[in-house]
């Protein structure tokens, strides 16, 4: 009996120091690498892998030091403390996973070095134009990466909402293009994972936020695109979401903590109504259902109030600052995540780049609302944003109406004079995105019943006018698109863009003579203002509008822009000059910007019915 009980013990001894020395998977490690050099020495690992809770994580580094292992509900995660000293040294070290004396499982974690060039992370400001583009319907480069293992949703070019196979080599094929137009920023929408079954195209409920999705190219593809985009003197600008991501993240049946999402006893949507959240009238029921509420059923509500969350999110958007050597970053839906959380996340990373831009979507109506989130604004509740940028819904609504209209007190071009009227509300009104479109709303052709005198009108008016200029893909060739016939509609294929395209709209013989008479336009005035500091900075005046003719100026050091807007349809104007003597005192003549004449000045001046007039003052 003795020896049997022995054997018992020793079988059992024997599986016991088995099962204790089981091998564990670690499945992934978040952020996937980091940086020697940072501003901030912290690095929080979200380390995930079957019961790896039950280890203890060691590392056997010079300067790096594990300062905390935080434990949360799910067995399957460890986050890891790390403070990386001054002195460590770029390399590859081991994370050594063990349960007692054992090791259980290894992990190579690599530390690159952050490289200093005064070149990089330097943002974007009113120099620059920024063209928007959806990469799935911009250009399909790579047809052989339309379908890829995994991926759930599948190419299908005539379903307007499914997938059409745009990629990052359709943008790489095009920068040229761009360069040539006159843009010098792309903000092309979320390039990353979006596994969703659906409506995957957009991006926009991504489900790994350090992966680019392989249906548009690979992470390396991204850093290349950016890297040839500087070399032609084109900026990127990365769109990120931290309000939400896809239902299918990793971690959507295994969440690390109860409250990594904002939950609801039943599916509860966002009352989309963003002004809640600066309104000092607003109920808490309000308040709670627009931030905490999903944005859509595959959208889960991410809760930026757990600091875990939080360190995930803010360390994502510095991994790809760093990684791909960004300009900026556009941040979707901004009132709907924690605001303190997002004045948290803007800090860090001005930490770690002093002179990097963001620019958040503020999509209100009203200037006060838009001017909450502006950095340095004076909120009477105490809230400081620290965005450095912000779009201007307000004016894009005003620019969508005014040119339709007749002149009135309120209505026609008397919409972009009171817009801009309100401009004392904001810290700094030059830090505001300016635009007539983008993926949201109807495409700006359409709203101006595909009036190219009007379009040519609004283009030179957005050009000109304080702030920093976005147009959205296909503006330049006039594409149409309404919002109330969906989403599809306003996001058709650049023609051209798809191997046997009947028409290549990225090359003059691809275009139709109005398309060509349009981009020509458009060229001629970017690559003027791309060389105009006086358009891009200068100080903003303008007169009242008087019948139906708005007039401005954009004063910098010495140099003078003037800007004569007609929008009566069919009639001529005879303006007299005398009203802006001010801005006219010293200057004799005026060169037309669009054709490059040079005209006397005179005390009337006629301007051609439904037409834009530009001059560069001369002494
Ligand atoms: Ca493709």
């Amino acid at each position: 009996m003795k020896i049997k009980t022995f054997l018992l013990a020793l079988v059992l001894s024997l599986s016991c120091t088995f099962l204790y020395a089981q091998k564990i998977h670690v499945n992934r490690v978040d952020p996937p690498s980091w940086w020697t050099g940072m501003h901030d020495p912290n690095l929080q690992l979200l380390v995930f892998g079957p019961k790896i809770s039950e280890t203890r994580a060691v590392i056997n580094y010079p300067g790096v030091r594990i300062e905390q292992t935080i434990h949360v509900a799910s067995p399957d995660y460890l986050f890891l403390d790390l403070v990386i000293a001054a002195k460590a040294k770029p390399g590859t070290f081991t994370i050594h996973f063990k349960k007692g004396r054992k090791e259980v499982a290894t992990y190579a974690y690599t530390l690159n070095k952050r490289v200093e060039n005064p070149k990089l992370y330097q943002g974007f400001n009113n120099s620059d134009v920024i063209y928007l583009l959806m990469p799935d319907r911009f250009a399909n480069g790579d047809t052989t990466n339309d379908n890829m293992p995994g991926m759930l949703e599948k190419v299908n070019i005539k379903n307007p909402n499914g997938r059409h196979g745009g990629d990052i080599k359709g943008i790489e094929d095009h920068l040229d293009y761009l360069k040539n137009l006159g843009v010098t920023a792309i903000w092309s929408t979320p390039l990353m994972e979006d596994n969703m079954p659906v409506y995957s195209y957009h991006g926009y409920a991504m489900t790994d936020y350090y992966k680019v999705d392989p249906r548009f190219g690979t992470n390396q593809d991204y850093r290349n695109l950016v890297q040839e985009a500087h070399k032609k003197g084109l900026k990127i600008i990365q769109d990120m979401v931290f309000n939400h991501c896809g239902t299918n993240y990793f971690w959507k049946n295994d969440l690390p903590t109860p409250d990594w999402y904002n939950e609801w006893p039943k599916f509860t949507r966002s009352n989309y109504h963003g002004g809640v959240v600066s309104d000092p009238h607003a109920s808490h029921y309000d308040y709670r259902h627009m931030v905490a509420g999903w944005f859509d059923t595959s959208m889960a509500d991410l809760n930026q109030d757990n600091p875990l969350v939080a360190n995930y999110l803010i360390q994502n958007s510095i991994w790809w600052i760093q990684y791909a050597g960004l300009d900026g970053i556009r941040q979707d839906t901004y009132p709907y995540p924690y605001k303190d959380f997002m004045a948290k996340w803007m800090q860090r990373i001005l930490k770690e780049y002093p002179h990097f831009n963001v620019v958040g979507e503020t999509w209100f109506s009203y200037p006060a609302t838009v001017a909450y989130w502006l950095e340095n604004n004076r909120n009477k509740d105490g809230y400081h944003s620290h965005l450095t940028n912000v779009f201007d819904f307000p004016l894009m609504y005003a620019i969508n109406k005014a040119f339709n209209e007749k002149p009135g007190w309120d209505t026609g071009l008397a919409r972009l004079y009171d817009v801009l009227s309100q401009d004392f509300v904001y810290s700094n009104p030059m830090k505001l995105g300016i635009f007539a479109g983008n993926h949201d709303s109807n495409r700006i052709f359409s709203s101006l019943h595909e009036n190219l005198k009007s379009w040519k009108m609004a283009m030179a008016f957005l050009m000109t006018t304080r702030g920093i200029p976005e147009i959205y893909y296909g503006t330049e060739i006039l594409m149409t698109g309404e919002k109330a016939k969906g989403d599809g509609n306003i996001r058709k294929d650049f023609p051209g863009g798809w191997p046997g395209d009947k028409m290549d709209a990225f090359t003059p013989q691809g275009r139709t003579p109005e398309q060509n008479d349009a981009f020509n336009y458009l060229r001629t005035l970017l690559n003027w203002r791309k060389g105009n500091k006086t358009v891009q900075f200068g100080k903003l005046t303008h007169y009242i509008v008087e019948n139906g003719v708005y007039v401005y100026f954009r004063s910098y050091k010495g140099h003078k822009v003037m800007v004569m807007l007609n929008n009566n349809n069919s009639k001529p104007v005879t303006i007299n000059m005398d009203r802006f003597s001010d801005d006219l005192k010293g200057y004799s003549k005026g060169k037309f910007v669009m054709t490059g004449k040079i005209m006397e000045l005179q005390k009337t001046m006629t301007l051609p019915a439904k037409s834009p007039l530009i001059l560069e003052l001369i002494r």
